[in-house]
This record gives C-alpha cells, sequence and structure tokens, in this order.
C-alpha cells in the first residue's frame, strides 16, 4: 500500500451489464494511469467479475460494498464471504457504509467480523466512519466517530484505511467545509495511532458530494488521503476528473 492519493469509486446499487461496460471503458480512455494515484471502484456483488475481467491490466481495480461477517462456506444463504471476493477479483471492501449501518443494522460486533475476514482474505478493508447531523449538532460527531473506530482498538495493523464520511453528506450536495474535514481527519488519524501504535500507517479518504467542482479544493486538506466518491463515479468523465485533480495535487508534491 503505497504513500499516495487513493481514489475510491461506490457505485451503490446502480447500473447494469452494458452500462457498466460504457463507464469503465470510457474511464480506462482517460488519462488515469497516474503513478501517483491508486484507483478503484466498489462495484455491486453481481457485477464483480465482468468489472474485474474488463479492468485486467489497468491501473483501476475493483472492490466490494459489503462482506459477509461468516468467513467459511456453508449455509448462509445470499451471502458471500471474503474468500469468494478475493476469488472474483477484489481488491478492497467497503466496511461500515453508512447506508449498510442504516438500513441493514451493522453495528461495531458486525463489522468487527467483516473487517477481520477482509484481512485474513488479503483484502484492504476500509472502514466508513461519520456522524449524521444531528449527532454533529449535538457535538457528538467526535464522539461517534471514535466509537465506529473502536473496532481497530488494540490490533497490530500495519495498515489502516477509513474514510470520513459525514452522513449529512452523502448524496446531499453538501460538503463538509475545510475546518469540519481537517479537524475530523486530524482527530481520525490521532485516535487510530492510539489505538493500534504509532507504527501504523493511516490513510483516510473524505466522502460526502465529491466531485470534479470540489475535489482539488478538498484533496489538499491536510490528513485527507484521497476520496471516497458515489454519485460522481457513476459518470466516466467526472471520475476521471476527480482522478486527474489528486493526481495534479501528487505531482505538485
Ligand atoms: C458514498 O457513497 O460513499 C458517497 C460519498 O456518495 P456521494 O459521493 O454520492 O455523496
Amino acid at each position: 500500500m503505497q504513500q499516495k492519493k487513493w481514489i475510491l469509486g461506490n457505485w451503490k446499487m446502480n447500473g447494469r451489464l452494458a452500462q457498466n461496460a460504457d463507464v469503465l471503458s470510457g474511464l480506462l480512455k482517460q488519462p488515469i494511469a497516474s503513478e501517483n494515484v491508486f484507483v478503484g471502484i466498489a462495484v455491486p456483488s453481481v457485477y464483480i467479475g465482468a468489472a474485474a475481467a474488463q479492468v485486467s491490466g489497468s491501473r483501476c481495480v475493483i472492490g466490494a460494498q459489503d462482506v459477509s461477517r461468516f468467513a467459511a462456506d456453508g449455509a448462509y444463504t445470499g451471502e458471500i464471504n471474503a474468500a469468494m471476493l478475493q476469488d472474483a477479483g477484489v481488491q478492497f471492501v467497503l466496511i461500515g457504509h453508512s447506508e449498510r449501518r442504516q438500513y441493514f443494522g451493522e453495528n461495531n460486533a458486525i463489522l468487527t467480523e467483516k473487517w477481520q475476514n477482509s484481512l485474513n482474505a488479503d483484502l484492504v478493508p476500509v472502514l466508513c466512519v461519520g456522524e449524521t447531523l444531528v449527532e454533529r449538532e449535538a457535538g457528538l460527531a467526535e464522539s461517534v466517530v471514535a466509537e465506529q473506530l473502536s473496532i481497530l482498538d488494540g490490533r497490530e495493523l500495519s495498515h489502516v484505511v477509513a474514510a470520513y464520511e459525514p452522513v449529512w453528506a452523502i448524496g446531499t450536495g453538501k460538503v463538509a467545509n475545510h475546518e469540519q474535514i481537517g479537524a475530523m481527519h486530524a482527530f481520525i488519524h490521532e485516535r487510530i495511532l492510539s489505538l493500534c501504535g504509532n507504527n501504523v500507517k493511516i490513510r483516510t479518504l473524505y466522502g460526502g458530494s465529491v466531485n470534479e467542482s470540489n475535489a482539488a479544493d478538498i484533496l489538499t486538506v491536510p490528513h485527507v488521503d484521497g476520496a471516497l466518491v458515489g454519485g460522481a463515479s457513476l459518470k466516466a468523465d467526472s471520475f476521471a476528473a476527480i482522478i486527474q485533480a489528486a493526481a495534479k495535487i501528487e505531482a505538485q508534491n
């Protein structure tokens, strides 16, 4: 895991085979092959195989939006375990996206299993954290995020990838301001160091209405090591523009 910006897309429950192929071929035609930017897209699980085959040999990798809490094969109808994702060509997994927490009741006990199963299958787990607007307005943003990060407690990890996604900024067009992003990313950085020890390498992505117009600005905030992009990753041109913004910033560093 090299220290460069990571731009990850999250297609959520969108797309069809032909449409996905168009987005990926549009993306692969763009100059996204910067050494300085790691590019990935978390696609719906049913399309992982096709997407992984299409990006094979390019600098774009495929991720999953979720993984089973159960590690072993067996009688878990509907589930997809980490080994299957790995076998299908997945390299990273979103863990605890706010939509999973909200609609599927994912809590720290479940997310701990998902995190560990991903690591055991050599997948990179991306731990998504973030507060709701009510929590922020009640002054609880840091304590909520600290609680979400607590699944890392006491683990001897060499690398941690987290995504700070204020729930109120996801899919709403509202973006957290520089101060809010900078303060929370610094907090997350400190928290992970205190949970996992000083040797851990930390990468914290920002997510929440990132698009081609605001990416360059957001990616220069200290401790912002990349972006997790929902809506704008569904359009090849928009996603490519975000990747290029990251490449430009890295080239200037
Ligand atoms: C997301 O799905 O993680 C996300 C940040 O979505 P959007 O970019 O659409 O706000």
